[in-house]
């Protein structure tokens, strides 16, 4: 590895929230994330990496389905089921439990929640991780919109209409392999609604998930950049969680961003849910989304702490050996940088109020 300084990664997608809510004791979970615990991030690996901060999701798990992801998706063909919906009245106090650990991240000074660039800039520069309060799955928020308000005012700056299970906005694709994600119908009158609400107060609108029509709905109807924060390219792994050719170019029109997914399912040409994944087939999703979006509609989402990701990688610590890889393989400095930090900034100053 070289003496050069530590290359700074923004970062579109982790499920450190979901990690924490699984504590016993919230409070304690956060002491522990910012002294060191289990998974893929913490305080102290995130500053070996150069780990500047991301969006942080909010999600509301689906009650165990029997299913063990780590069998059925390492076979050659694989569809699994899709949770039941989850009703608001059980989504909203899981919700508000783990938009209050994100509070509580910034109050014990583990993170910044930031609303501005500006905001992630500065805590950049003062050594603390910037984090964006996202929702993954707005089951949380009633036909009525109104708690998307409330968690505005808490902090939330970016929502995924809804995760792979449907939603009274929209439907999600299920994991399933090879296929595209062009499965179920689009955004519902309501999903629409969101959308709109989303582009008044600023709220950047994730498209990972989503299906194929439910895209080209929120395509039509917001007038904001379209961004999917942790999704890849289907020409190189067909899974219904990947992006097609023209789904990746619209992204790239927009002036919007797609943020590289380490699953290594979705990096896989075979699909595989498997550690041994070689760091040359994150490079190749690269060079393609890259090919189809432009090099300032392109960064990293890792999906840290909610997927298996490369042994090379391992965990927040070993970002730096993604950032080595990319330069073995002729990236500049520049498009390293845009990338890993400065594309995100971008995007969201043409996104956020
Ligand atoms: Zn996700």
């Amino acid at each position: 590895m070289s003496n050069m300084p530590k290359q700074p990664v923004f970062d579109g997608h982790n499920d450190v929230l979901l990690k924490l809510w699984k504590y016993a004791d919230h409070e304690d979970a956060v002491s522990q994330f910012i002294a060191g615990c289990a998974g893929h991030i913490d305080v102290p690996r995130s500053q070996k990496g150069g780990f500047a901060g991301g969006f942080f999701a909010i999600y509301v798990p689906s009650p165990d389905l029997g299913i063990d992801m780590d069998v059925d998706m390492i076979k050659a063909a694989y569809e699994l089921p899709l949770p039941s919906p989850v009703e608001y009245q059980d989504a909203l106090p899981i919700a508000l439990s783990q938009a209050a650990i994100l509070l509580e991240m910034e109050r014990q000074g583990a993170v910044k929640i930031c609303h501005q660039v500006s905001d992630i800039r500065n805590a950049h520069k003062a050594g603390v991780m910037a984090a964006i309060m996202h929702m993954e799955g707005a089951e949380a928020i009633a036909a009525d919109l109104e708690a998307l308000d409330v968690f505005y005012a808490a902090g939330l700056r970016s929502l995924g209409p809804v995760w792979s299970r449907p939603t009274i906005f929209g439907e999600g694709v299920p994991f399933r392999f090879p296929s595209d994600g062009d499965i179920g119908e689009g955004l519902t009158d309501v999903g629409g609604a969101l959308v709109r609400k989303c582009n008044e107060l600023g709220v950047l609108v994730d498209l990972s998930h989503l299906n194929e029509k439910g895209f080209w709905d929120v395509a039509e109807i917001s007038d904001a950049p379209l961004v999917a924060t942790h999704s890849n390219a289907c020409s190189i792994s067909l899974q219904a969680r990947n992006l097609t050719d023209a789904q990746l170019k619209a992204i790239g029109d927009s002036k919007g961003m797609v943020g590289l997914n380490f699953a290594t399912a979705f990096l896989r040409p075979d699909g595989k849910m498997l550690r041994e994944t070689p760091l040359s087939d994150m490079l190749a999703h690269l060079d393609h989304m890259i090919a189809m979006c432009g090099e300032d509609h392109v960064g990293l989402g890792s999906d840290f702490d909610g997927a298996t990701v490369p042994v090379g990688i391992t965990d927040v610590a070993g970002l730096p050996r993604l950032v080595q890889a990319m330069r073995d393989h002729g990236y500049s400095t520049t498009r390293i940088d845009k990338l890993c930090f400065e594309n995100w900034m971008s995007v969201l100053e043409r996104t956020w109020k």
